[in-house]
């Protein structure tokens, strides 16, 4: 069952568990599966986002991505333990991807970014089947066709960098009709592993300090993290099992 912050669900699942539910939906032993990584920026955002929040309720799971999920849930003691990043998962399902023979489609991110991230994915899992791949930067309205020209690769799973909330808007469209068995969104994943952006030291990434890197790489997030201290507050004040006489 999830856990719910400021009433929006999060799983409590480690890589394990979600590489687990990846399995079974490619396996058709339950629906496609549609994943969402939710941090506190997001949940956030969708106490006044209608349309995200509509989009977390109907993803199969919801991992907690960023440590302001996970510190929330000790403080007032949840079952979310593990933060489950959203490029650690993507990797994770690409390996897994690779090992299981599964068809991997990524669509998203400029031309020359698509291309170098998949020619990265091939280096680093040379087994790895690409059954497609398309740029982010296509009309609305040809959404549908693009989902066809998905369905005909026979992608087992999808990754779809467009960023927010075009990806959502895409998946909750034409996920279905793409027939893949995992789809994910993913942001701005392609870009990193393009090697446009660096990601955090090893050492400061175990540490959960991958904030405080990007920060110091885009000190513009600042404004954006802010949202931290009173996700933290809020969500602590509104949790859930609280008795109506400590309210
Ligand atoms: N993007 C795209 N099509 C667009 C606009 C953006 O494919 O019309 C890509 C962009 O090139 C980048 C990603 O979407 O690779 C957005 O990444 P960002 O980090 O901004 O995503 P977010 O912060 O929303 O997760």
């Amino acid at each position: 069952m999830a856990e719910r912050f400021l009433d929006i669900p999060v799983d409590p699942v480690d890589n394990a568990g979600a590489i687990a539910a990846a399995r079974q939906a490619v396996a058709g032993d339950r629906p496609p599966l549609l994943v969402i990584a939710i941090n506190p920026e997001k949940v956030m955002k969708a106490q006044r986002d209608a349309e995200l929040r509509d989009f977390i309720e109907r993803a199969g799971l919801r991992i907690a991505d960023g440590v302001g999920i996970v510190l929330a849930s000790r403080l007032r003691g949840g079952r979310v333990r593990s933060r489950v990043t959203g490029v650690d998962l993507m990797l994770l399902l690409i390996e897994e991807a690779a090992r299981r023979s599964w068809r991997v489609f990524l669509l998203g991110a400029r031309p020359e970014v698509n291309e170098a991230a998949a020619e990265e994915l091939r280096r680093r899992f040379p087994s790895l089947v690409i059954s497609g791949r398309r740029d982010g930067y296509f009309r609305p309205e040809d959404g549908a066709k693009i989902a066809d020209e998905i369905a005909a690769t026979g992608a087992d799973l999808l990754f779809v960098a467009l960023g927010s909330p075009a990806q959502e808007r895409f998946l909750l469209q034409w996920g279905e009709r793409t027939g893949t068995k995992v789809r994910m969104g993913v942001g701005g994943s392609f870009d990193v592993l393009a090697g446009r952006v660096p990601r955090a030291p090893a050492a400061m990434r175990r540490a959960g300090l991958e904030w405080l890197y990007r920060l110091y790489r885009e000190p513009w997030r600042l404004r954006r993290m802010l949202v931290l201290p009173v996700f933290l507050v809020r969500a602590y004040l509104h949790r859930p099992n609280r008795t109506e006489a400590e309210r």
